[in-house]
């Protein structure tokens, strides 16, 4: 049964939706990346135990050595091909993958080395892997809206068409999403799409403000809505997407048993909103799109209904109308196929 059902959630066609560039880069890469420019990381045994965290504390800490260590366009490229390779190695066919220009403009990168690597890593992942993928760079909510004000000017001076959103991450209890209004106002009038990290350590309000208030028609994370069901109903009535990360809510939520029948991503799921199902931080937390589906089918979710989380990834997917129905037919199909008679 085991078996069966892994090999179910790898050959069906997925979209990622939710994965941090610099979060998903291999240890032994950054080892080597370190290296390569004198990075001091932290005296470890093994290559692997780097991403032993005993506290958030500690996770940010690796996070800005590693944002450290990745400073020329080669290793962007770099890590952005070897992402992406993983992605496609669990089945991923379409990635929205988010990077944070912020900690890498602290020392000393400029923007359009960060874009040239990483545009060049997204083409080289399509023609080895046929994996589609666009970016969406993050604003750091912690700088604050002045910073966040910056962030939209220099993401919009220079804007290739891969660069599709913008997306607000980081720590989201201390710093509520509503004071960046009048900036997702201003990204959505010059066509961006909009996406923002609400509801994971912050509250259900967060969620609120987050579409009503910036314009959100899709959440990362957003899992203390089960403790509003007003606005469960709500986003459930206007099919807000979800992106969700199981492995993360062990380690940034109070949900730490993914087994349990009250974990938010089972109840999300059961109450009928339209979940995604994502990594995060695959490299740092060690984890991948097949061990993700696995996790959420140990919350007993069946074929059928892993096969819609499938599909909600493409629904919610930042795609034009006409290529999603087009894919979303074909992929439909595959998931039929796999999931058998
Ligand atoms: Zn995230």
């Amino acid at each position: 049964m085991a078996v069966e059902i892994e090999s179910f959630v790898r050959m069906i066609p997925k979209a990622e939706l939710h994965l941090h560039l610099e979060g998903a880069i291999a240890a032994p890469t950054v080892v080597e990346l370190a290296r390569k420019h004198g990075v001091t990381l932290p005296i470890v045994r093994e290559v692997s135990e780097l991403y032993d965290f005993p506290n958030l504390g500690a996770f940010l800490k690796v996070y800005d050595l590693i944002s450290q260590s990745v400073r020329d366009a080669a290793d962007f490229h770099r890590i952005t091909y070897e992402a992406l390779g993983r992605s496609a190695s669990c089945g991923a066919r379409y990635v929205e993958f988010f990077f944070s220009p912020q900690a890498h403009l602290e020392f000393g990168v400029a923007y359009s080395t960060m874009l040239e690597g990483i545009l060049a890593g997204m083409r080289d992942a399509e023609r080895d892997h046929r994996i589609l993928s666009r970016l969406i760079p993050a604003h750091n909510r912690e700088l604050g809206p002045a910073k966040g004000e910056e962030f939209l000017d220099m993401v919009l001076a220079d804007r290739p068409d891969e660069v599709i959103g913008i997306g607000l991450d980081y720590n989201e209890l201390p710093y509520p999403p509503d004071p960046y209004a009048a900036m997702y106002a201003r990204a959505r009038a010059a066509g961006l799409r909009v996406t923002a990290h609400a509801g994971e350590n912050g509250p259900a309000e967060n969620v609120r403000t987050a579409i009503g208030s910036l314009g959100c028609r899709r959440i990362d994370h957003g899992y203390h809505v089960v403790d509003d069901p007003a606005l469960m109903a709500l986003c459930r009535e206007d099919g807000i997407f979800f992106t969700c990360c199981p492995t993360t809510t062990l380690f940034t939520t109070p949900w730490r048993d993914l087994t349990a029948s009250d974990h938010a991503i089972r109840r999300m799921g059961e109450f009928g909103l339209a979940i995604t199902i994502n990594t995060d931080d695959p490299g740092m937390f060690r984890t991948d799109l097949a061990a993700e589906y696995l996790h959420v089918a140990g919350m007993g979710f069946g074929r059928d209904e892993l096969g819609e989380f499938a599909l909600n990834g493409l629904r919610a997917a930042w795609l034009d109308d006409v290529t999603k129905s087009a894919v979303l037919a074909d992929w439909s199909a595959q998931i039929a196929l796999a999931a058998g008679p």
